[in-house]
C-alpha cells in the first residue's frame, strides 16, 4: 500500500487499482518509483525513450507506440504543469514522429539536441559529425550482415542488434575511428548500439539545463531510463536533490532496479496522471 501523507492528493480507485496491481506482482515496480505518487506536486519528469517507454525493436525504426501512450503522456505532462521532457538518443524529430501530434520539451542524440519548449525550435548544441566519420562508419557496416548505420546529425550510431557477433570488432573499429578523427568524439555504448558523440554532451547536461529553467525550475527531478547513456541524468537528477529510477533490461539487472520492463512504467505513469489529475484543471488555466 502507498503511504499517503497529511495533505497528499487523493488517489482515485483506478489508480488505487493500478498501485494495487503492482503490489500484488502482476506488475513490478519498486518501493521509491510508488512512495512518488504520494506526493508528486513538485516533480519534474524526464523520461527516456528505447527501452523505458517503448520496447527495444529489431531497428529504430520499427518501435511500436502503444495504443493510449500519447494521451497518457500528455495528461502526465499537463498534471505536472509542462514540467515533463523526454530525454532520448534519437533525434528530437525522430521523437516527434513517434509521439505525433505530440510535442515534448526534449534532449535528442545524447544531448546535443534541445527544445526548451514543446513549439519552440530545435537548437543544435554542437557542430555536425565530419563526414569523413560518417563515411568511415559506413565502411565498417560491411563487417557482417544486419549493421546498421544511422547518421544523427551531431552524431552516427552503428546498431548490431541483428549481428550480435560482430559486436567486438565493432568496438576496435569505432574506437579507431575516433581515435582517428581530429573531431573530439566520444564512444556512447547502448543496447546493441555503438554510438559516436561529440565530447561534453550527455543527457546529464541536458537535464541540468533544462532544471535551471521554467517549467522545471524549483521542482525535484525525477529521471526514469534504462540503459548506460542515462545514468548521467540520473547523477544530475539525484544531485539536484531528486531521484533516477532505473528501468531492468539489458543494462540494468531486475534485482538493482525500480521497474521491471516497460509494462511497469506504464503502469506507473498511469497511476501518478491519476495521482496528478486533481491539479490538471488549475495546470492547464
Ligand atoms: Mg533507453
Amino acid at each position: 500500500m502507498v503511504a499517503l501523507g497529511p495533505g497528499a492528493p487523493k488517489i482515485s480507485q483506478s489508480s488505487m487499482t493500478n498501485v494495487v496491481a503492482m503490489h500484488e506482482g502482476r506488475k513490478r515496480v519498486g518501493d521509491r518509483a510508488r512512495a512518488l505518487l504520494a506526493s508528486p506536486d513538485g516533480c519534474a519528469l524526464f523520461i527516456d525513450i528505447d527501452g523505458t517507454l517503448l520496447g527495444v525493436a529489431p531497428t529504430p525504426d520499427e518501435v511500436c507506440v502503444p495504443a493510449g501512450l500519447v494521451s497518457l503522456l500528455e495528461d502526465v505532462w499537463r498534471g505536472l504543469g509542462g514540467a515533463a521532457a523526454v530525454l532520448t538518443g534519437r533525434r528530437i524529430a525522430d521523437a516527434d514522429r513517434l509521439f505525433s501530434p505530440l510535442s515534448f520539451i526534449a534532449s535528442g542524440v545524447h544531448g546535443t539536441e534541445l527544445r526548451g519548449e514543446p513549439s519552440a525550435p530545435i537548437l543544435t548544441l554542437a557542430p555536425p559529425i565530419p563526414a569523413s566519420v560518417v563515411q568511415a562508419m559506413n565502411n565498417i557496416s560491411s563487417l557482417a550482415a544486419g549493421i546498421l548505420v544511422e547518421q544523427k546529425g551531431c552524431g552516427v550510431a552503428v546498431h548490431y542488434r541483428n549481428a550480435p557477433l560482430a559486436r567486438q570488432a565493432l568496438e576496435s573499429e569505432v574506437a579507431a575511428i575516433i581515435a582517428a578523427s581530429s573531431y573530439d568524439l566520444v564512444l556512447r555504448e547502448g543496447r546493441k548500439v555503438l554510438e559516436a558523440v561529440p565530447r561534453g554532451y550527455s543527457k546529464g547536461t541536458a537535464l541540468l539545463r533544462l532544471a535551471a529553467e521554467p517549467p522545471f525550475r524549483g521542482r525535484r527531478p525525477i529521471m526514469i531510463g534504462d540503459d548506460v547513456g542515462d545514468e548521467s541524468a540520473f547523477q544530475a537528477a539525484e544531485g539536484l536533490g531528486g531521484v533516477g529510477l532505473r528501468v531492468a533490461g539489458e543494462h540494468f539487472r531486475p534485482e538493482a532496479s525500480d521497474f521491471g520492463g516497460v509494462a511497469d512504467v506504464r503502469a506507473w505513469l498511469e497511476a501518478l496522471a491519476e495521482a496528478l489529475a486533481p491539479h490538471k484543471a488549475a495546470a492547464i488555466g
